[in-house]
């Protein structure tokens, strides 16, 4: 017998028009790339997303079809992905940090319909119009007057005079709940990035869940400052939490560094924040220059990458910001763990809330782990034995876009994350590495991360990362490469007498080596494999 309730589909046009009505003048604020502040409340978003909509249909541009952004955090950016997605067409965000080619391959693979562009890309566009036959319209994120007119760009269209002229009376149209609605790459650090393309469905099963209190638990009190970009796995789902939620908003546009940040902060009393650890690295750095204190941040989001645990003491102790450490990745929209405490927790010294707390969190309802080893045999949750992550749920990838890499789940459903990871038996997730970056040592495993967590507390560390390199005995023995503060001298010797009593001896680098900059990814995080190329010929001695 089926259950007798409505049979509502999920749909992203319910949120906007939800936070245009009970939320309609709550703010969203944005830095532009213009370089002033924009602000105006959600009925303003929901009317202009439905003026997108509108636009879309003008253009012809048909259901289903994806349209691209290259876009930094703002408003326009949020309105785009209302007025597409809710229009039942694909909003295809584009990290704007890769290689022109891999961009134009991206665009090629997704077969754009369309092109959103913020004008900080304007040279990027120039670059790549020419390898992008399926574009057929290139809106630059503007108005008339600012639309950039430089020879060898395709005929633009300014965004505001292409919404401009629509009306803003639209109705959403009712579809199935398991139609696409985004379409995001993975970073590709190996072989061509993959197309995951989310649903209506997984996007609100996925805000939901993020919004519980038990994860991000953000409120109509809250003020949100997404730093993780919109074109980073929908930066974290925030831009359809806030709307269900009732937070305002708050955009910083391409000004990510330290102090336009801070600024932002202060000015707009931001209570919440989510980013990768190098963003929360430049913030850090520059209240620590400056002298300066967090007046109304409570509480912000880290991962992309492992938190540092120095990072974590700093927002603590320095400034009483609670972090909480998530993990997740594209395939997964992003969010799996989310780390808090459990009340039998409360009772126990900091240090060891602490050590908790540094783990990746427990499983968001929805999302169920495993972890197994090379077999696919799976090992015990004792928070001691490593294996690799596999994880299953309704916001987690079933295939890549056209079927790149064929099947990815095993015969219970699972997908095979790349991470290696402990379970303990509270639930609790470590990871340990991605399994491309742990180091094989004389048969025994060593976590990268856990050798850059130590060295990250050394007050002449700015940045850390430790790669394994062939040993002519051990197979890989780990080399810690660092970037020192500026100004800030340190010896090898005194790096490694560091770990003295944190770690085993075995798993002690083997030498330092001291750089300029360690190569970032597009999205902040440390590219090993690049470092591994680049000290290639390393000989131990
Ligand atoms: P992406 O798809 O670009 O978001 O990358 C996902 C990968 O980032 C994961 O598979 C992990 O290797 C890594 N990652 C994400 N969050 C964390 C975290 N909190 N700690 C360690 N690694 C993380």
């Amino acid at each position: 017998m089926r259950g007798l309730m409505q049979e509502q589909p999920l749909l992203i046009s319910q949120l906007i028009e939800f936070a245009a009505r009970y939320h309609g003048d709550t703010e969203i604020v944005s830095r532009r790339v213009e370089g002033d502040i924009h602000r105006y409340g959600y009925a303003d978003a929901a009317r202009r997303s439905r003026q997108v909509a509108r636009a879309l249909d003008a253009l012809a541009v048909p259901k289903h079809a994806r349209v691209a952004t290259l876009a930094w955090n703002g408003y326009r950016h949020f309105e785009l992905y209302y007025g597409v997605s809710g229009s039942e067409r694909i909003i295809h965000t584009i990290n704007p940090r890769l290689h022109p080619e891999q961009m134009a391959w991206i665009v090629n693979h997704a077969e754009d319909d369309a092109l959103c562009f913020d004008l900080t890309f304007t040279p990027l566009v120039k670059a790549i119009a020419p390898k992008c036959p399926t574009v057929r319209h290139w809106i630059a994120l503007c108005d008339e007057a600012a639309l950039p007119r430089d020879e060898g760009l395709p005929p633009l269209m300014s965004y505001e005079a292409w919404i401009g002229g629509q009306s803003d009376d639209y109705d959403w149209p009712e579809f199935d709940e398991h139609t696409a609605a985004g379409l995001c790459y993975t970073s590709g650090t190996t072989g061509n990035p993959k197309g995951v393309l989310y649903s209506h469905r997984s996007t609100l099963l996925h805000a939901l869940a993020s919004a519980s209190p038990a994860v991000m638990g953000c409120t109509a009190t809250d003020v949100v400052l997404p730093v993780v970009p919109m074109f980073h796995v929908n930066a974290w789902g925030l831009p359809y939490l806030c709307p269900m939620m009732g937070c305002k908003l708050v955009f910083p546009g391409a000004a990510l560094d330290g102090k336009s940040i801070y600024e932002l902060f202060e000015s707009e009393g931001v209570t919440f924040s989510a980013g990768v650890p190098t963003v929360w690295q430049m913030l850090l750095a520059y209240l620590e220059q400056q002298g300066l204190k967090l007046s109304t941040m409570k509480r912000t989001v880290i991962g992309g990458s492992a938190c540092p645990p120095a990072m974590l003491d700093a927002f603590r102790d320095k400034y009483g910001v609670t972090v909480n450490h998530a993990w997740g990745m594209t395939e997964m929209s992003p969010l799996g763990t989310y780390g808090t405490l459990k009340g039998k927790h409360l009772k126990l010294p900091p240090d060891a809330q602490r050590s908790i707390l540094l783990k990746q969190g427990r499983a968001v309802f929805g999302v169920d782990m495993k972890i197994v080893d090379d077999a696919g045999e799976e090992l015990p949750r004792d928070g001691k034995t490593f294996g690799n992550l596999m994880v299953r749920g309704p916001w987690i990838v079933r295939e890549y876009f056209k079927g790149d890499g064929g099947r990815i789940l095993d015969s219970e459903g699972y997908f095979h994350t790349g991470d290696v990871a402990t379970l303990d038996p509270d639930g609790y997730m470590q990871i340990t590495d991605r399994s491309k970056d742990v180091i094989k040592s004389g048969g025994e495993w060593i976590s990268s991360i856990a050798i850059e967590n130590i060295a990250m507390a050394h007050p002449a560390v700015a940045m850390a990362a430790c790669i394994g390199l062939p040993h002519p005995k051990w197979d890989e023995r780990p080399v810690l490469v660092v970037v020192r503060k500026p100004g800030v001298e340190v010896t090898k010797e005194a790096l490694l007498a560091f770990y003295a009593g944190k770690i085993a001896k075995w798993q002690v680098p083997d030498d330092v080596l001291f750089v300029d900059t360690i190569p970032l990814g597009a999205t902040g995080k440390m590219q090993k494999a690049r470092l591994r190329e680049q000290f290639a010929d390393y000989r131990f001695v």
